[in-house]
């Protein structure tokens, strides 16, 4: 076996890196990752969508009868908040079986215990299928640095996902896809008090939000994932009281399940709003992903989990998108899982924190996943 590394150790380094995005910043943080994977033998190649922007890619072994593991995560994290926090959100401060700060939860501690994990087995590794370790910059802003990774095609080849994201080790088969649109109207603005000289984009508007209440998407549900979702979120309009509006706007955010595309959606939007002047511009684009349950590995999967959960895991999704749809594309479809040991419900809280001792259990679950993939 090689070097061990303490995945609460690590957890707390990458914790006092400041990745908060806006703006991001991640190089610091993925420098000091690749050079603990390059000191256990990893091949290191660093990819930046923006200055400062770094996410890296680390492989290791290789054959030509099975493609690589891939296990991923972000550095990235969202901002602190308005709320005061009570712990430092940078210092790794502990509390019984709490580790706290931004990013313990989302993701620092699931990248630790992958980055722990690979650097443990890396010894035994070269002659296997091996692992490709993907981190990405730029997560909580439209999966930016997963985006670049795929669209440059330097991602080569994996024959599964591991998105290491806040799941409490549960093992959920995907999520669905997010599609956000902005909606504009036009019209001729006059004064207020005679507006019969004016074209009112609100009142346009206010048929366009009446119309998108009735809006049937062309798949109108999955199994696994239910049904698709539109909710108007924000609208804007106006120059002031005493005028007649020429321009309104709003934003729409669709929640997609599989046989769905974006583009697709984006189009019959457009056409479904022209008769209206309405203009459509998709904002963000993230696609579903989904592996089907009874899939081989992903029943494997299940059991390797099992006896860290309350009860056997069962199909289901999570409500938050990942890098995992992206990195898909860019491998070229191999199933995907997201398991991690942080807790879904305190991503993006006032004093986030992991549970210690799920860290611990996520490094053996990782192990596991990858010796059985590796055949060691
Ligand atoms: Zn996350």
């Amino acid at each position: 076996m090689g070097t061990r590394i303490d995945p609460r150790a690590l957890t707390r380094e990458l914790l006092a890196f400041n990745t908060i995005n806006p703006p991001g910043q991640e190089r610091a943080c993925a420098h000091r990752l690749g050079a603990i994977l390059e000191g256990a033998g990893y091949s290191v190649e660093y990819h930046e969508f923006a200055d400062t922007r770094t996410s890296l890619i680390a492989r290791i072994g290789g054959s030509a009868d099975k493609p690589a593991i891939c296990f991923t995560g972000h550095i990235d994290t969202v901002p602190l908040g308005a709320a005061r926090w009570t712990r430092d959100p940078f210092a790794g401060e502990t509390d019984g079986d709490r580790l706290f700060g931004r990013g313990s939860s989302d993701m620092k501690s699931g990248i630790a215990a992958f980055v722990a994990m690979a650097v443990e087995l890396a010894p035994r590794l070269a002659r296997s299928p091996g692992l490709v370790l993907v981190i990405t910059a730029g997560e909580e802003i439209g999966c930016e640095g997963a985006k670049y990774l795929a669209d440059h095609q330097v991602l080569g080849q994996a024959g599964a996902i591991v998105v290491a994201e806040p799941t409490g080790n549960f093992p959920y088969v995907g999520h669905k896809g997010l599609a956000w649109f902005e909606v504009e109207t036009y019209g001729v603005t006059a004064h207020g008090s005679m507006p019969e000289l004016g074209d009112n984009a609100i009142v346009k508007m206010a048929g366009v939000v009446e119309e998108l209440q009735h809006f049937r998407f062309p798949v109108d549900s999955h199994p696994v994932m239910g049904h698709p979702t539109l909710n108007v979120g924000t609208i804007r309009g106006g120059l002031n009281t005493n005028s007649v509006p020429d321009e309104a706007c709003i934003t729409v955010d669709t929640r997609t399940v599989p046989g769905i595309d974006h583009g697709h959606l984006c189009q019959s939007l457009a056409s479904l709003l022209a008769p209206r002047g309405a203009k459509v511009r998709q904002l963000v684009d993230t696609p579903a992903l989904y592996t089907e349950p009874d899939h081989e590995w992903v029943q494997d999967v299940f059991t390797v989990c099992a006896p860290y959960l309350d009860a056997p895991p069962e199909p289901r999704i999570i409500t938050f998108s990942t890098d995992g749809a992206d990195l898909k594309r860019g491998f070229g479809g191999p199933p995907a899982i997201i398991v991690g040991p942080g807790e879904a419900r305190l991503a993006h809280q006032t004093d986030e924190w992991c549970s210690i001792e799920r860290l611990a259990q996520s490094a053996d679950l990782f192990t596991t996943i990858a010796r059985r993939w590796c055949g060691l």
